[in-house]
C-alpha cells in the first residue's frame, strides 16, 4: 500500500501526538510551524520553519509532502487554499473557514436544526443595547480564540462600560447557558457514511480551560444518542475527512446544545490513546492517508487531566503505577495557564 509524507501544519502537542500516531504506521511527517522551538519537530521525520504566509516556506512545506493536515483552526485560509491547489489539504481548507469563525460555525450549525444557545453578531459598541434578552452573556471574539481567549462575561449593560473592548475586531455575543454538564463526541470520518466514533467523553472546564475528561459520560440514553446523531449529522454534512470534535452544553433541564466544533484531534481525545483500540490520532492518520478503517473497541475507562502551568514540575518528579500514563509536551517555557503535558488513569 502507498504510504503517503504527511504534512501537519502546527507543532504543539496535537501535532508531536500525531506524529506519534503517523510513525506508528511508517508515515513519515513533515511539521511546518511559526515556532522554532515547536516540540513536535522531536517527533517528525523533518522540519519547516517559518512564518504561515511566507511563500518561500509555504513552498518548501508543499515539495516534501504529499497530503497535508492541520493541528489547530487558526490557520489564514490563504494558505491551506493555497497549498489545496498543489496537494491535497484534509479536512478541506473551506471546512476551516466555517469552524473558525465562530458566527459562520454557529449558523451553519443552526442551519441543520441543531440547537446551540442564542447568539447575534457584535461589530459596534452601540449594537450592545438592544441584546439585553441575551444577558448575562459571554462576548467571544470572532476568530483566532482558545482556552478562553478572547471571551468577556457580560453580566449586565453597565458592566460593559468598565471593560475594554476593541469591538473592530468583530465579537459574538453568546447568551449564558446554565451547564449541568459538558461532553464532546470525537468522531472520524473516512467517507461517505464511513466512519468510526467515540463514545461521549465528559468534560470539566476551570476558568474556560479544560481541566479533566473520563469516559463513561454520566448522561442518559437520549443524550448519548442525540449528540452522537448530532455529530455524525455535522461530520457527513461538511463532507469531512479525518477527526473531528463536536462540544456540547447539557443544561439544568437536559436539554443538549452544539457549543463548538473542532476540525481537528481534540485535548478531551487524549484519553482515547490509551482507553481504545485505534486512537483519535491515528484515526486522523488513517483517514487523511486514505489507509484502513479498523472498527473502534473501547478497552477500558478512563479519567484524563490536563497539567497545566508550573504543575508539570512535580509530575515531572513523580513516579507513576501501570494503569497511568503520562505525556509530558516538552514545552520549552513553563508559562501559567498553559496546558503541558497531561495524565491518563485506565479505570476498571
Ligand atoms: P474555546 O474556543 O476557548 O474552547 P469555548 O466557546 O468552547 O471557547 O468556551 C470555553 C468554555 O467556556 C466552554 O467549554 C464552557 O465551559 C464555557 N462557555 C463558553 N461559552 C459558554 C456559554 N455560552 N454558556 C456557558 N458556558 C460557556
Ligand atoms: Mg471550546
Amino acid at each position: 500500500m502507498f504510504k503517503p509524507t504527511l504534512g501537519i501544519i502546527g507543532g504543539g502537542q496535537l501535532g508531536s501526538m500525531l506524529a506519534i500516531a503517523a510513525s506508528k504506521l511508517e508515515i513519515k511527517t513533515v511539521i511546518f510551524c511559526d515556532d522554532i522551538d515547536a516540540p513536535a519537530q522531536k517527533f517528525s521525520n523533518d522540519f519547516v520553519h517559518g512564518q504561515y504566509n511566507d511563500q518561500n516556506k509555504i513552498r518548501e512545506f508543499i515539495s516534501k509532502v504529499d497530503v497535508v493536515t492541520y493541528e489547530f483552526e487558526n490557520i489564514p485560509y490563504e494558505t491551506l487554499n493555497e497549498i489545496n491547489r498543489i496537494k491535497p489539504v484534509l479536512p478541506k481548507p473551506s471546512i476551516n473557514r466555517i469552524i473558525q469563525h465562530r458566527l459562520a460555525e454557529k449558523d451553519f450549525i443552526n442551519n441543520l436544526n441543531i440547537r446551540t444557545t442564542r447568539y447575534t453578531s457584535i461589530e459596534k459598541k452601540s449594537e450592545m443595547d438592544s441584546v439585553e434578552d441575551l444577558l448575562p452573556g459571554l462576548l467571544k471574539t470572532v476568530t483566532m480564540g482558545y482556552d478562553g481567549k478572547g471571551q468577556h462575561p457580560v453580566h449586565t449593560l453597565e458592566s460593559l462600560d468598565s471593560i475594554d473592548i476593541d469591538y473592530s475586531k468583530g465579537y459574538i455575543l453568546e447568551k449564558l447557558v446554565k451547564l449541568k454538564k459538558e461532553i464532546s463526541i470525537i468522531i472520524t470520518r473516512f467517507s461517505n457514511q464511513k466512519y468510526e466514533i467515540y463514545e461521549p467523553i465528559e468534560n470539566v472546564h476551570e476558568d474556560q480551560i479544560l481541566r479533566n475528561s473520563k469516559i463513561p459520560a454520566e448522561i442518559s440514553d437520549k443524550i448519548l444518542n442525540q449528540s452522537k446523531l448530532w455529530a455524525t449529522q455535522i461530520a457527513e454534512e461538511l463532507k469531512y475527512v479525518g477527526t473531528l470534535c463536536v462540544e456540547f452544553f447539557i443544561d439544568r433541564n437536559d436539554n443538549l446544545y452544539v457549543n463548538e466544533i473542532a476540525p481537528r484531534v481534540h485535548n478531551s481525545g487524549h484519553l482515547t490513546i490509551n482507553a481504545y483500540n485505534v486512537s483519535q490520532f491515528e484515526n486522523h492518520v488513517r483517514a487523511v492517508c486514505k489507509l484502513e478503517q479498523i472498527p473502534l473497541q473501547k478497552k477500558s475507562n478512563a479519567e484524563m487531566l490536563n497539567i497545566i502551568g508550573d504543575q508539570i514540575t512535580h509530575y515531572r518528579n513523580k513516579k507513576f503505577s501501570e494503569n497511568e500514563f503520562f505525556f509530558d509536551y516538552l514545552k520549552k517555557d513553563i508559562k501559567d495557564k498553559r496546558k503541558m503535558g497531561h495524565l491518563t488513569t485506565l479505570i476498571s
